[in-house]
């Protein structure tokens, strides 16, 4: 078996062993998804599975259609029928089948976070509660919170102690939000992402021939990036696999970057104690990055106490180094990557999509993007306002929602008055009030509305009643794409976009057009056998934003490091490496907060193949204030001997450094705002009260000298000359550190 040869031993022992429960932990870029693949391509070729009994869950649908091309190239053989997808979007399959046995429609409709929290804005208000106190966001976290811990209102609203003490005190009314945002959902026939798995797991727990029936077809489940699974899709996959117990799991411990979603690394812990009789295999050798950027990562990841010990080297060449850029403002960094990718690309002969620009928050994108564009550089973003969350989109999916589902609230409440319609935001209120006050269906009640309503009101209500009914038809007898075509017009949608003139207004009605063509698209597929409108909406509903993007034209790729994971890039750049910012100030409670982040910053270096950048800049605009920015402690934390400033710094800014580093200004080793910081983990030196950085021009070995925060040293070796001059000083209580004396702020005593 020719494919096997792609493999080194350790993987393919964990590919050939195709019976009982395998985990695989290991670090990034040693092959994880790829074993996975090459699994899924034996179970097929070699065990003669059919692959209508493999599952498989990946972090994105992306994931796992670039999986299935894996799997043809290998063995050149449809891996079509295979289940592969994410948590969420395979279950909401299941759920559309099996809807009825937990009492909800099979049309039932997604509501994505805007939904959601428009729900509960809707509650608190109806509750008269304070929505600065129950603010939306908040309150969704709370529920989603535990949900993912499979917590039912019924029990959140009657256990104490599931409360944090600041929700008891503060927010004593949550329980009852929970319940009546859940009660809602079900009356809308609605479902958030959180209840795919929720119900998943009542539908499992209650119905036990169905659980069966799924157990018997999927003899082999595997996950990916297991590392993330919360507790509900724990207990989802480990029933499934109950029966055939032909479970492989892959994760890496060190790139959990999900805890605020509930997702649970005790689940790698926990493994081992459910499955006793679990093979665990090691993967160390690394096939993706430089020895630099393994040895960096190593370093980085090293800080961490929360982890589980592993080795990864590389046989891959050293490689450039690293290169340090810093900015003196976000404009500033913006153009010294755009130049740097031009440069590289020139140089090396690279592609743009051989580049990414990994960012912590979503927000930084646009100094880089403003960049991009005056070089002509093409690039996409993945992530940030994706396309199905634009008005217009959402406005004409609310109408397809709405004809599918006639009780979908939320999509009620976006359309009933647009088009205009002349219908108020009371006439709305009375409607629901009706409708929820009562008990009675939402859809009863707008077609009986003249019974509570004035004349013209009703009259109005009457005719969107006679509408709807008329697209319904048009639904039942046309397949998605010809219904929607002419739901977009006949609702007046189209003519509202088509009257604005402007750019934004012809903008706005391209991309319905595109959605249009997206409809199209499905339905043509040969891959879905269902074309009905129904069918398409839950598709979408689960789209990440990884997957949304279809462009593929040649780009550079902008994205949160978060929406990166698993993914690799010959150069990466890691921007905005400030303090509060990355790590980031609001995810800074605790030490396990900063571990998080250290997780963050470990996925995006090890993103990159060939070369690794890392930038900051000294003044950014935030919050729309011009903000003076230290460098992040992360960069301190990299091993000095992979990294080296980039030389374009070494005119204009070079010499701008030097004076700051004397003038105390920020520098390398910031330790400015080391008392406000939150959490370190190293027990960190106080400077002496006269403490002042030094000119290091003239350093010389067995010099001693005094550092802000390692403390007092010896010097035992100075090497290269210039700017990436460096020192290894034995300190008394930190050991030997090599620092970049460009950067490093030292007292010689
Ligand atoms: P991550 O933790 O980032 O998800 P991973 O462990 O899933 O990483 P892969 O993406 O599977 O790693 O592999 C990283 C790269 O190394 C890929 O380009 C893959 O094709 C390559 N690779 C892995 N194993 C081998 C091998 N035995 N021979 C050649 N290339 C390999
Ligand atoms: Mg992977």
């Amino acid at each position: 078996m020719d494919y096997l040869k792609g493999l080194n031993p350790p993987q393919r022992e964990a590919v050939e062993r195709t019976d009982g429960p395998v985990m695989i932990i290991a670090g990034a870029g040693s092959g994880k998804t790829r074993v996975l693949t090459y699994r899924i391509a034996h179970l097929i070729h070699a065990k003669g599975v059919d692959p209508f009994n493999i599952l498989s869950l990946t972090f994105t649908n992306k994931a796992a259609a670039e999986m299935k091309l894996r799997i043809e190239k290998l063995i050149g053989l449809d891996a079509r029928n295979t289940w592969m997808g994410t948590f969420h979007s395979t279950f909401a399959k299941i759920l559309r089948v099996e809807a009825d046995k937990i009492g909800y429609p099979s049309n039932f409709t997604i509501y994505d976070t805007d939904d959601s929290k428009s729900l509960i804005r809707t509650i608190v208000k109806e509750m008269k509660l304070d929505d600065k106190v129950y603010k939306p966001s908040t309150v969704l976290s709370r529920i989603s919170g535990a949900k993912n811990r499979l917590i039912a209102w019924e029990t959140y609203l009657n256990d104490p102690y599931i409360k944090s003490d600041d929700d008891a005190a503060m927010k004593p009314r949550m329980g009852e939000i929970y319940k009546n945002y859940q009660k809602r959902l079900f009356r809308s026939g609605a479902m958030d992402f959180d209840d795919l798995l929720f119900n998943t797991n009542i539908l499992f727990r209650d119905h036990l021939d169905v659980l069966n029936k799924y157990q018997q077809r999927f003899k082999y489940v595997m996950v990916d990036e297991f590392q993330d699974t919360n507790v509900s899709q724990y207990l989802i996959t480990k029933k499934l696999a109950a029966v055939h117990q032909n479970i492989c799991v892959v994760g890496d411990d060190a790139q959990s970057i999900y805890a605020f979603r509930g997702a649970d690394i005790q689940n790698i812990l926990n493994f081992e104690k459910d499955y006793p009789d679990l093979f665990v295999v090691k993967l160390e050798q690394n096939y993706r990055s430089t020895k630099n950027i393994v040895q960096a990562a190593n370093s980085i990841i090293a800080k961490n106490k929360a982890q589980l010990k592993k080795d990864i080297w590389t046989q891959n060449t050293e490689g450039d180094l690293i290169e340090l850029i810093k900015a003196s403002s976000d404009n500033e960094e913006g153009r010294l990557v755009a130049t740097t990718i031009f440069e590289e690309k020139n140089n090396k002969k690279l592609n743009n999509s051989d580049f990414a620009v990994l960012y912590r928050t979503n927000s930084q994108s646009r100094s880089i993007e403003e960049a991009l564009r005056k070089m002509n550089i093409t690039y996409k973003i993945v992530g940030g306002l994706s396309f199905y969350q634009r008005k217009e989109i959402k406005d004409l999916l609310a109408y397809l929602r709405f004809v599918v589902n006639h009780e979908d609230e939320e999509a009620f409440k976006r359309i009933i008055n647009y088009p205009k319609r002349g219908i108020g935001d009371t006439t709305v209120e009375k409607i629901l009030v009706a409708a929820y006050d009562h008990d009675i269906p939402l859809w009863h009640v707008i077609q009986n509305s003249s019974s509570f309503l004035g004349g013209r009101a009703a009259n109005t209500v009457d005719d969107f009643c006679t509408m709807i009914k008329s697209f319904g038809i048009e639904v039942e007898r046309k397949d998605a794409f010809e219904a929607a075509s002419s739901i977009a017009k006949q609702s007046g949608l189209l003519k509202d976009l088509y009257e604005d003139k402007t750019i934004e207004g012809l903008n706005r009605y391209e991309n319905v057009q595109e959605l249009l063509n997206a409809i199209k698209e499905y339905v043509d597929n040969p891959e879905n056998p269902e074309k009905s409108l129904g069918a398409f909406l839950q598709e979408i509903a689960l789209l990440t934003d990884n997957d949304r993007n279809k462009d593929t034209t040649d780009s550079v790729t902008l994205m949160t490091i978060h929406s990166s994971k698993g993914l690799e890039f010959k150069q990466v750049f890691v921007v905005g490496m400030e303090e509060d910012l990355f790590p980031s100030q609001m995810m800074m409670q605790s030490r396990e907060d900063l571990e998080e982040e250290r997780r963050l910053f470990y996925v995006a270096s090890t993103r990159a193949m060939d070369k690794l950048y890392l930038t900051y800049a000294l003044t950014r605009y935030r919050f729309g204030r011009l903000l003076n920015c230290e460098p992040s402690r992360f960069l301190e934390e990299v091993d000095p001997m992979c990294i080296k400033v980039n030389k374009r710094m070494t005119s204009a800014l070079a010499g701008a450094l030097r004076n700051e580093s004397s003038e105390g200004k920020s520098g390398f080793v910031g330790i400015k705002n080391q008392s406000q910081r939150p959490m370190t983990t190293a027990k960190i030196h106080t400077p002496s009260p006269d403490f002042k950085p030094s000119n290091t021009n003239n350093l010389q070995e067995g010099a001693k000298v005094e550092h802000p925060k390692f403390g007092f040293g010896l010097v035992n070796k100075i090497e290269t000359e210039g700017i990436n001059r460096k020192a290894s000083i034995q300190f008394d209580n930190f050991g030997e550190k090599t620092l970049l004396l460009s950067f490093a702020k030292l007292r010689i005593i």
